[in-house]
């Protein structure tokens, strides 16, 4: 008798930043690990491929759905807390509440994440990382789960690099530890409020995103202002449009599906290839059967 409750058909549209995405074939959100084992064996037993949404922050799944068991961590899997100097994280856990932690505990270190709308398990997943800071210089080892059992990993066994881990689908990061420093709180506070308001200058951090869009290439120019260059500003397909004031996000401006967004990246992609001689590679991460069209 199953005591994790595992859903078919729930749009994924509800768990993402951006609001597009189609039914996931099953969803499930465990609360502990033994939930999470009994997800992962319903999935082996299935042989379902296996895929974990954090906050959907920089995820694009396909209108079409997604042919996977997609878990979303939850309870005890999405709590933080602080043991001597170290923050121990579900996988689940949001950054904002883990940086609530850490600052209450009066330790430092995880100030560059206050404006990264992400979880724990996301953040390992994409070695997420703002201001020459990424999860790499904080992460002690991550609790991997697959369907053959879990096991902790150091950031070197992660493959962690620029916006990239080692990981695959069906590798669940189900829980983290960070090592943190002692810091004063109002120390912590004033960082946190500083690099909040720099986000606010400079991104559309009030609309529906889902991060950054590509990968800024070796270079000069960064991929926002490559894309800027090339005319991409306010470029609309459907219901995405280029934000107008950072060139590397999409809006969602009403009604957007993830074909929408697809569109206006194809095209951004084309014009910097033509214009600027530089392939860029998307960040965000695309889950389903979807693609970006070779640019060569
Ligand atoms: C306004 C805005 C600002 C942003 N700013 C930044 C920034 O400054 N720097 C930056 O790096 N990113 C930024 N992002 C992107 C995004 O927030 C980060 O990449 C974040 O780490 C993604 O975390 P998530 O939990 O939302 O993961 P999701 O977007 O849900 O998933 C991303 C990937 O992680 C995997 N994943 C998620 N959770 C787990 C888990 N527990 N186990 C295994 N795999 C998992 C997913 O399968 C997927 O492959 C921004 C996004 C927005 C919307």
């Amino acid at each position: 008798m199953s005591s994790i409750a595992i859903e078919e058909g729930v749009l994924l549209s509800r768990y993402t930043t951006i609001g597009t995405g189609g039914p996931a074939r099953w969803f499930a959100q465990p609360r502990t690990l033994a939930e999470l084992e009994e997800a992962l064996r319903f999935a082996g037993e299935r042989g379902l491929a296996v895929a974990t949404v954090g906050l959907g922050s920089n995820l694009l799944a396909a209108d079409a759905g997604v042919d996977a068991l997609v878990l979303r961590l939850a309870g005890e899997l999405a709590e933080a807390g602080v043991s001597d100097a170290l923050l121990v994280a579900g996988g689940g856990a949001a950054n904002a509440v883990c940086l609530h932690r850490a600052r209450a505990a009066g330790l430092g270190g995880f100030e560059f994440a206050c404006a990264i709308p992400g979880t724990a398990g996301g953040g390992v997943w994409m070695n997420a990382g703002a201001y020459g800071r990424d999860w790499s210089a904080i992460l002690v080892r991550a609790l991997v789960a697959t369907a053959d059992g879990m096991g902790w990993l150091s950031p070197a066994e992660l493959g962690l690099s620029y916006r990239h881990s080692g990981l695959g689908h069906g590798q669940v990061v189900a829980r983290v530890e960070y090592g943190l420093q002692p810091r004063a709180v109002e120390e912590i506070k004033a960082e946190v409020a500083e690099l909040v308001a720099l986000r606010k200058a400079t991104q559309p951090t009030n609309k529906r995103t889902f991060g950054s869009v590509f990968k800024n290439p070796p270079g000069d120019h960064g991929a926002g202002r490559l894309l800027e260059l090339s005319g991409m500003k306010g470029h609309r397909s459907g219901g995405a449009v280029v934000s107008p004031k950072h060139a590397n996000f999409v809006e969602n401006a009403g009604g957007a599906t993830t074909a929408d967004c697809l569109a206006v990246m194809a095209e951004g992609r084309r014009r910097v290839l033509e214009q600027h001689c530089v392939e860029l590679e998307h960040e965000v991460v695309l889950l389903g059967d979807i693609e970006l069209p070779a640019v060569r």
